[in-house]
This record gives C-alpha cells, sequence and structure tokens, in this order.
C-alpha cells in the first residue's frame, strides 16, 4: 500500500514487529491511518472536558494507581521490552521501573500545581495555570518507555488529555501501558496510543487544531519539520533530538574509574542514546593510560543475548540501522584510525561489534555527527579551554560528562560546555525529579522535573476590581 493510501483512507495496514536479536517476527501490529487519528483527537477533546474538573486528588490517585498497575507489570513490561526493542532484559526492567516512577512522581502535581496572587493598584490579582487541552507526544523507537512515560505523566497530571503516537518499530509496550492506564481507571480517550506512521498519525498531531502541543522526541531532521508544520497552527511544541555529547577525562581525574565508566556510556542500548558520550576526550599526558584500561573495560563487556541477565550490549534496533552504523564506519574509515573493535555476535540479530576510533581532527563526520550505534571517538586535549573548545564543536548539545577531583574545574567545565545535562565523575543522564533537555541542534524545552508542568499549562490572569 502506498503511503499516499494511508494518508487519504482510513485503511488499516498490519506493520511487524521484529525482534532484533532473533530476526523473528513477534506481533503484527495495525496503523492507524488518518480518520482513526482524527477520531482520536476528537475523543481525546471531548474527555478533556471532564479530565480537567476531576478534582486534583482523584486525578493524582488516578495517576498513583496507574504507578501501582506499571509496578505490577514490571516483569511483563521488561521482557516485551526485549522482544519489541531488543533491550538487554536489565535495562528493560529499569525503564518499566522508570515509568511507575515518572508517574508517582507526577501524582502529586495535581494538588501543588498553582497559580499566584501578585499585589497591583485597585483590585486583585491571580493567575491561574490550566490545561492546554489535547496532547499528542511523539516517541522515538530507541527508549519507547520512558520517553512515552516522560510526556504521558506530566500532560495527564496537569489536566490535559494524551495522544501518544510509539514509533513504528517498537509499538507493543507503549500498547500495553494504555491498557494498564484503562485497567487503572483513567477514563476512556483521556490516554489513547496510536501506532501509525509518522508522516500520518505524528503529521496529523501537529496540524490538528484539537491538538494545543506537540512533545515530539526524535531526530533533529523530523523535530526540525515539525517547528516548521507547527508554525501553521501555532501549536506548541517541546523538542528532544539527538546528541553528540563529550566525556571529558583530566589528568587529575581517577583515570581508571573513567575508563571503567566509558564503554557503557557510550555501549549502553548499542549506542542508541541520544544521551550517549560517543566523543571521549582525554588529556594528552593521560591518554596512551586512560586507552589501556578503556579497551580493557570495553573488551570485556557482554555483547549478545538481551534476554540474558548478564548481557550488557545487545543487538542494534534493525537491519537498516545496522547498515546505516556500518556504512557510516566503512565512509569514516579512510579518514580515521579504528583503535579498536570488540567481538559481538555475528550469526543472528541485528548486532555490531563495539568499535572505537581515532578522528584527525574535530571537522571529521565521526566528531560531529551522530552515528546512533556502539561506536565512539576518541581524541587527546591539552588543557581546559582546549577541552571546552573541542566539546563545543558540534551541532548538539545534549549532555556530557566530566572527569576531575577538581571540584573548582568541574565548574568551570560545567560552565562552559553547552549543554543541557551534564555530570560530574559519572555517566548518569536521567533522574525524574531533575530538568532534562539539550541545547543548541539537541533539542528546546525541558522534560522532567517539577518545572516541566509548565510546559503543559497555559498561565490565566484574572483582575478583580475591588475599588466598586
Ligand atoms: P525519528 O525522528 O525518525 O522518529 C521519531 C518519531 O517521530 C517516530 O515515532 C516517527 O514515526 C515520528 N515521525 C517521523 N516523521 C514524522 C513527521 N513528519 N511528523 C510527525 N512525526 C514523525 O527518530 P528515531 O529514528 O525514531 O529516533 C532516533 C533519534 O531520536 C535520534 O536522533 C536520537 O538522538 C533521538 N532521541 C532524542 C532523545 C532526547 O531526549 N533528546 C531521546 C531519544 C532519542
Amino acid at each position: 500500500m502506498s503511503e499516499d493510501m494511508t494518508q487519504v483512507s482510513d485503511h488499516i495496514a498490519d506493520h511487524c514487529v521484529i525482534n532484533p536479536a532473533t530476526e523473528e517476527v513477534v506481533a503484527a501490529v495495525p496503523s492507524v491511518g488518518r480518520a482513526e487519528t482524527d477520531a482520536a483527537i476528537d475523543r481525546a477533546a471531548t474527555a478533556s472536558a471532564a479530565w480537567r474538573d476531576v478534582t486534583p486528588a482523584d486525578r493524582g490517585m488516578l495517576l498513583r494507581r496507574f504507578a501501582g498497575i506499571v509496578d505490577d507489570h514490571i516483569a511483563e513490561l521488561a521482557a516485551l521490552e526485549v522482544a519489541n526493542a531488543g533491550h538487554t532484559i536489565g535495562n528493560a526492567r529499569w525503564e518499566a521501573g522508570n515509568v511507575r516512577d515518572v508517574l508517582n512522581f507526577y501524582s502529586a502535581a495535581p494538588e501543588r500545581l498553582h497559580g499566584t496572587q501578585i499585589p497591583v493598584a485597585g483590585g486583585l490579582d491571580v493567575t491561574f495555570k490550566e490545561p492546554l487541552g489535547v496532547v499528542g507526544v511523539i516517541v522515538p523507537w530507541n527508549f519507547p518507555m520512558p520517553i512515552a512515560g516522560w510526556g504521558f505523566a506530566p500532560a495527564l497530571a496537569a489536566g490535559n488529555t494524551v495522544v501518544l503516537k510509539p514509533a513504528e518499530l517498537t509499538p507493543l509496550t507503549a500498547i500495553r501501558l494504555g491498557e494498564l492506564a484503562l485497567e487503572a481507571g483513567i477514563p476512556e480517550g483521556v490516554f489513547t496510543v496510536l501506532p501509525g506512521k509518522g508522516s500520518v498519525v505524528g503529521a496529523r498531531f501537529v496540524e490538528h487544531p484539537a491538538v494545543r502541543k506537540v512533545c515530539f522526541t526524535g531526530s533533529t531532521a523530523v523535530g526540525q519539520s515539525i517547528m516548521r508544520q507547527a508554525a501553521d497552527t501555532l501549536t506548541r511544541v517541546t523538542l528532544e533530538l539527538g546528541g553528540k555529547s563529550a566525556n571529558i577525562v583530566f589528568a587529575d581525574a581517577d583515570v581508571a574509574a573513567a575508563a571503567a565508566s566509558a564503554p557503557m556510556s557510550f555501549l549502553d542500548n548499542a549506542g542508541q542514546d541520544c544521551c550517549a558520550r560517543s566523543r571521549i576526550l582525554v588529556q594528552r599526558s593521560v591518554f596512551d593510560k586512560f586507552m589501556e584500561h578503556f579497551e580493557a573495560a570495553v573488551q570485556a563487556v557482554v555483547v549478545g543475548d538481551p534476554a540474558a541477565e548478564r548481557t550488557q550490549m545487545g543487538p542494534l534496533i534493525s537491519a537498516g540501522q545496522r547498515a546505516a552504523v556500518r556504512g557510516f564506519v566503512e565512509d569514516a574509515e579512510g579518514d580515521v584510525d579504528v583503535a579498536f573493535r570488540a567481538p559481538a555476535p555475528s550469526d543472528r540479530g541485528f548486532f555490531y561489534p563495539p568499535t572505537v576510533v581515532l578522528p584527525r581532527g574535530t571537522s571529521d563526520r565521526v566528531w560531529q555527527e551522530e552515528v546512533f550505534g556502539p561506536v565512539v571517538a576518541v581524541m587527546p586535549f591539552d588543557d581546559e579551554a582546549d577541552a571546552v573548545t573541542k566539546a563545543n564543536d558540534t551541532a548538539y548539545g545534549l549532555s556530557g560528562s566530566i572527569w576531575t577531583r577538581d571540584v573548582g574545574r568541574a565548574i568551570r567545565v560545567a560552565r562552559g560546555v553547552e549543554a543541557g545535562n551534564l555530570s560530574v565523575n559519572s555517566h548518569s543522564s536521567v533522574r525524574y525529579s531533575t530538568p532534562f533537555g539539550g541545547f543548541k541542534a539537541s533539542g528546546i524545552g525541558r522534560e522532567l522535573g517539577p518545572d516541566a508542568l509548565d510546559a503543559f499549562t497555559e498561565v490565566k490572569n484574572v483582575f478583580i476590581d475591588t475599588t466598586a
């Protein structure tokens, strides 16, 4: 069926979900058409009138109940994510737990979200924080559960209704979360999951007048096109886009600890992680020492069956993604030296070996562009100023790490690096109670933390004349 037919009719085609580790079809999922998308948005718009009037205590209670039901299904959701997205079972359990935690965190919000009273002459001035209405959440395939939760949990808490589009490659866990929401007592139409094409369902979210905000996570190119389209309808957008984050290791750091942390900072989720520290900068005087520890640590990473408890890195999402990563490295090979590779299964599954390259300069593609695979570029630097300049020499600005024992240096470098989420002596990126988002081409707006609620509300100001 052609893309055009999908767009103009309500025809439902099946999309096959393939387990990336086995290459077997695990499910066939209907692809929602335009008329169905419109009907779901209309239902969400109708449901929003009642949902915004649910008392704050009851809305919070329903979100806590949803969190509890997710908690009861962690093992099931994790196993489903292994088949759906090839995530390691340990990561998948954490991701389902993250949805529970995010729901619990925002379940406190309905009773705490309030406006202000402002001193003005001649009257009383108050503000209200009101829900927007229908919020569209568009999710990529790399973290299907958490990224969905970062959108729908605060949106629902603030009194909005949500239509959610999972990525075509990975719809299964989002569909299950939709079912669990109903089980929790979230009313019909308040949270609807619509699997389908980005160009049909996602694009409709952006142009439909009833959708007041779109939370998009995905590639920078699609984010740019969404922002262009959103101009026509003045739809609010939050964009969480690509990354090319730097891991900066100073000579005064615990170099062995930095080298031990670095492999999973770029190999987690097989490198398909917007926060991947896919560029490592090492101070020249400890470069060789770092590389020695780092190579041993990369070679020790367990790559293989994501369902096995000890596995640390699974496959890429698809044959297409593996071909893209392979092509990127092959193209780069004339310009960069491959320092080493680590073994990966080659009989079945979309595996790609962990690969460490040494670019010749910061203009190399492998230093500038997101590979979205288990590939890291390592480069020496001379001093603090050189480290910050090289870290910032990319269009992106999502995450990064700084390894040093000098607190002053940690703060100076953190202030100098243009990125939304930095960690010192750690490669941690995400905590549900703290803001997450990017500088520059990595996005617009912030998710998570208490401030994310502001992105799901309009402020209304009311003046009451008290002079009469
Ligand atoms: P993608 O941009 O191809 O797709 C993301 C989602 O957008 C999918 O659901 C897709 O169907 C939908 N979509 C595609 N075209 C659309 C259109 N015209 N209108 C509306 N929706 C459309 O991204 P991907 O390949 O699924 O994910 C990988 C990218 O996501 C990487 O660049 C990665 O860095 C980024 N990412 C960013 C973050 C973050 O928080 N910053 C998190 C995870 C992934």
